[in-house]
C-alpha cells in the first residue's frame, strides 16, 4: 500500500480539471475523465464533477501507469494553456486586461450538456464567444443565470405530443464552484423586488482563461416563491420574466463588483440584458455624484447591443403596471423622474421595451448577419452594424476529423489561426478516400448513438422503434421547433417525397430533432405532424427526442447534409449549418441568414432565391419546389455517384464547405470582429498596429 501512495496524491488535480470547462473542448482532457469510468462518463451526461464524486475506480487508476500518464499530459495542457502569455489579444490590444476587459451579459450560455442552462442558438453562440475569448485571451467575463432546472427535457408520446420533465439540479454535482469576494468568503448580492429584497447566491464557471458568473436565487433566505424565480429559463409569466432581467442585469453588474471586477465594456447579448445600463447608471449617481445626463452618457459611451430578433414582436416589452410596479424606486434612484426613465424605453405601442432600452444606452449595436444588419437597421434604425455569427471550432470539429485534418494540415497555423483561410488550404489535397473514411466512420458512430437513443425512447413511449441506416444518404434538420422555422416544409407534398426515400437502391433517410417551447402549441403541432407522417414513411423521417449540444454534436458531425428552411428573413443568423459544414457536411438551405454570405454554388446547395414573396404561400410553394428538386436531381444522385465506393464528386462538395466555412465563420474570427468594431471604440483600448 505505501508505494502506491505517491500516485494517489498525484491525481490530486482531477477536480481542477474537472471545474474548468477546457476539457469540453480539449479531448487530451476530456479522454482522463473517460478513462476513469467510461460508463459513468455516458451515465453522468459527460459531467465530471459527478463522475468524480461517484466513481469507484481512482484507487485503481491511481495504480495504471497509462492512466497516470494521461492525466499528467491534461494537467501539462490546461496549465500550459492558462498560463500563455503571448495569445492574440496581447498582441492586437496590449490595454485591454488593464482596462478591465468586456463584460458579456446573456441570459442563457450553451458551454456544454453538463450545464443546460440554454434552450438553443442564442446560448451556444454565447457559449463559443465566450470559449474563443479565452482562446484569444481576451479578458471577459460572462454573466448569465443559474437555472436550477435548466430548459427541460422533452418527452413525446407515441402520438407524437411534446411534453416537458423538469428536474431540479444541485449546483454542487454540476462543473461550477461558488465565486468568493475579497474577503474570500462566498459571494452573495441583492436585488430590491417589489416589497423585499432578492438575495442571489454568485456561481463561477471556469471557461479556460475566463469565467462567468451565474447568479442563484435558490437560497434558503429568499420566500419559497422567489426562490422559485430562476428556476427554469424562459419559464413563468411577466413578473417572472421582469425579474429574471432585473436579475440578469442589475444582479449581475453587483455580481461583478463583489468579485471585484471593473470592466471596461458592457456587452448586452439580446435585450434581456439591457437593466444593466440603469444599474451602472445608479452607481454613477449615488457613488460617483454624477447627474442623470451624465451618467446616461457615460454609460452609454462603454456599453455594447447585439440584437438576434427580426420581429417585432420577439423583442420583450413590459406593460407599464408592471414595469412600474417593479421599478418604482428607480426614478429616485437615478435622481429623474418617472416620465424620463419611461422614455429611456418606450416603444410605439405604449410599452417598456429591452431592446428599446439597449439602443438608447449602447454606444454602438449589431445584428447577426448581414441580412439581419439589414432587418434590423430598418426596424430600429440608424447605425446598426452586422457581425455575422460563428461557431467555436474546437467545440463542434469532430475527433475523427481532427486527426484526419492533424494528420494533412502543414504545419499549426490552421491550430492557432483557425480564422485565416490560407491556414485550411491543405483540405483540398485531402485524399478523397481518407475523407470519406473519416466522414463515414463519424456517421457509424453517429448512427449507433442515435439509434441506442431510439430504443429507450420508444421502449418508454410505447412508440414504433426506428432506426438510422449508415449506409443511407442522411439529412439532417435539428434545432429549436419555431413555427418560422418550418420544420414540415418537406411533408408538402407526400408522394413527392415517397418517390424520393423510395428507392430500395438509393435509400435517403430524415433525422429531425429539437424542442418547442412549452407554451408555443404551433411549435408542438408541428412535432405531432412530422410523427404522424412519419408513420407512413417507413425508416425515411426519424425523430429523437431531447435536442441538446450532445446530439447536436453527433448529428452535425454524423449526418450527410445538412438542411435548414426557415422563411426568410426569419432566421437571423443560424449557426448549426456552420458546425455541420465545418465537418465536411454540406449545408443544404434558404439562403437566410449567415447562408447567403457563405454560399458559393459548390459548396452546398440553396433551397429557393433569395426574392420576395407575394404571400407567406407563394414563399412555402416556391421553397418547396427547389427544395424536393435539389434533392431530385443534384443530391441523391451525387451522393450516390461513387467509384471503388469513394464519391469522388461529393468529397469535392464536402472539401469546399469546410475551406470555405471553416475559418470565416469560426468564433475566432467572430470575437476578433467584436474586439475591432464594438469593444475597441467603446473602451477596450486601442489597437496599436491600426
Ligand atoms: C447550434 C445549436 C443550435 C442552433 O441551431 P440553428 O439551426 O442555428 O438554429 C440550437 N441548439 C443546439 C443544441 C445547438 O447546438
Amino acid at each position: 500500500m505505501e508505494n502506491d501512495a505517491p500516485n494517489r496524491r498525484l491525481l490530486h488535480r482531477l477536480p481542477e480539471l474537472a471545474r474548468n470547462l477546457l476539457w469540453s473542448w480539449r479531448p487530451s482532457i476530456q479522454t482522463v475523465f473517460e478513462r476513469l469510468d467510461a460508463k459513468l462518463w455516458e451515465d453522468t451526461e459527460h459531467n465530471p464533477t459527478r463522475l468524480l464524486a461517484e466513481t469507484k475506480n481512482l484507487p485503481t487508476a491511481a495504480e495504471d501507469d497509462g492512466f497516470i500518464a494521461a492525466y499528467e499530459r491534461a494537467v501539462r495542457e490546461m496549465d500550459e494553456y492558462l498560463a500563455e502569455t503571448s495569445t492574440w489579444t496581447a498582441a492586437a490590444y496590449p490595454e485591454a486586461a488593464p482596462s478591465g476587459g468586456v463584460a458579456y451579459f446573456s441570459a442563457e450560455f450553451g458551454l456544454h450538456e453538463s450545464l443546460p442552462v440554454y434552450s438553443g442558438g442564442l446560448g451556444v453562440l454565447a457559449g463559443d464567444h465566450v470559449k474563443s475569448a479565452s482562446d484569444l485571451g481576451l479578458p471577459l467575463t460572462g454573466v448569465g443565470i443559474l437555472y436550477a432546472q435548466g430548459y427541460f427535457r422533452q418527452r413525446i408520446s407515441a402520438d407524437g405530443r411534446q411534453s416537458e420533465e423538469y428536474e431540479s439540479f444541485d449546483p454542487s454535482t454540476r462543473p461550477l464552484e461558488a465565486a468568493t469576494d475579497g474577503n474570500g468568503d462566498e459571494a452573495y448580492v441583492s436585488v430590491e423586488l417589489p416589497g423585499r429584497e432578492l438575495r442571489l447566491k454568485v456561481w463561477r464557471v471556469r471557461v479556460g482563461r475566463v469565467s462567468i458568473l451565474l447568479l442563484d436565487a435558490d437560497v434558503p433566505e429568499n420566500y419559497d416563491d422567489d426562490r422559485a424565480l430562476t428556476s427554469r429559463l424562459y419559464g413563468g409569466g411577466r413578473r417572472t420574466r421582469i425579474s429574471q432581467e432585473m436579475i440578469l442585469g442589475i444582479g449581475g453588474v453587483r455580481a461583478l463588483r463583489k468579485v471585484g471586477a471593473s470592466p471596461a465594456v458592457f456587452h448586452m447579448n439580446e435585450g434581456h440584458a439591457a437593466f444593466l445600463a440603469l444599474e451602472r447608471m445608479r452607481e454613477a449617481v449615488s457613488e460617483n455624484g454624477r447627474s442623470f445626463d451624465e451618467a446616461r452618457d457615460e454609460v452609454k459611451r462603454t456599453t455594447v447591443f447585439t440584437t438576434h430578433t427580426p420581429v417585432p414582436a420577439g423583442h420583450d416589452a413590459f406593460e407599464g403596471d408592471l414595469f412600474w410596479e417593479f421599478l418604482s424606486e428607480w426614478p429616485e434612484k437615478l435622481s429623474t423622474d418617472g416620465d424620463i426613465l419611461w422614455r429611456l424605453g418606450a416603444d410605439t405601442a405604449g410599452r417598456f421595451n429591452m431592446t428599446r432600452l439597449a439602443m438608447n444606452l449602447s454606444a454602438s449595436q449589431n445584428g447577426v448577419s448581414e441580412i439581419h444588419g439589414e432587418v434590423s437597421r430598418d426596424m430600429l434604425g440608424g447605425g446598426v452594424k452586422h457581425i455575422t455569427n460563428g461557431v467555436h471550432t474546437w467545440s463542434w470539429l469532430s475527433p475523427r476529423m481532427e486527426n484526419l485534418f492533424e494528420k494533412h494540415a502543414r504545419g499549426r497555423a490552421w491550430r492557432r489561426c483557425p480564422e485565416t483561410p490560407s491556414a485550411w488550404s491543405f483540405v483540398e489535397e485531402l485524399p478523397d478516400g481518407e475523407l470519406w473514411t473519416a466522414h463515414s466512420e463519424t456517421k457509424r458512430e453517429m448512427a449507433s448513438f442515435i439509434n441506442a437513443r431510439l430504443e429507450i425512447q420508444s421502449e418508454r413511449s410505447g412508440s414504433r422503434k426506428q432506426s438510422l441506416d449508415p449506409d443511407a444518404l442522411i439529412i439532417g434538420f435539428a434545432r429549436r421547433f419555431a413555427t418560422y422555422k418550418r420544420a414540415t416544409l418537406l411533408l408538402s407534398d407526400p408522394e413527392r417525397l415517397r418517390r424520393i426515400v423510395g428507392d430500395p437502391s438509393r435509400p435517403v433517410q430524415f433525422v429531425f430533432a429539437g424542442k418547442s417551447h412549452p407554451a408555443d402549441e404551433p411549435g408542438k403541432e408541428f412535432i405531432r405532424t412530422l410523427h404522424a407522417s412519419a408513420d407512413g414513411l417507413g425508416e425515411a423521417i426519424v425523430f429523437l427526442e431531447d435536442y441538446d449540444m450532445n446530439i447536436a454534436r453527433h448529428l452535425v458531425g454524423g449526418v450527410d447534409v445538412w438542411m435548414n428552411n426557415p422563411r426568410r428573413p426569419l432566421e437571423a443568423s443560424g449557426t448549426s449549418g456552420q458546425k455541420a459544414s465545418l465537418n465536411g457536411v454540406p449545408n443544404f438551405s434558404v439562403l437566410d441568414g449567415w447562408w447567403p454570405e457563405a454560399y458559393n454554388g459548390k459548396n452546398g446547395w440553396a433551397i429557393g432565391e433569395e426574392k420576395e414573396f407575394a404571400s407567406e404561400d407563394e414563399q412555402d410553394s416556391a421553397d418547396v419546389e427547389s427544395l424536393y428538386g435539389t434533392l431530385e436531381n443534384s443530391i441523391v444522385p451525387l451522393f450516390y455517384e461513387r467509384s471503388e465506393g469513394v464519391p469522388h464528386g461529393w468529397a469535392a462538395v464536402m472539401k469546399e464547405a469546410i475551406i470555405t466555412v471553416a475559418p470565416e465563420f469560426s468564433t475566432q474570427r467572430m470575437v476578433q470582429d467584436y474586439a475591432h468594431k464594438m469593444y475597441a471604440p467603446n473602451g477596450l483600448g486601442r489597437n496599436p498596429g491600426e
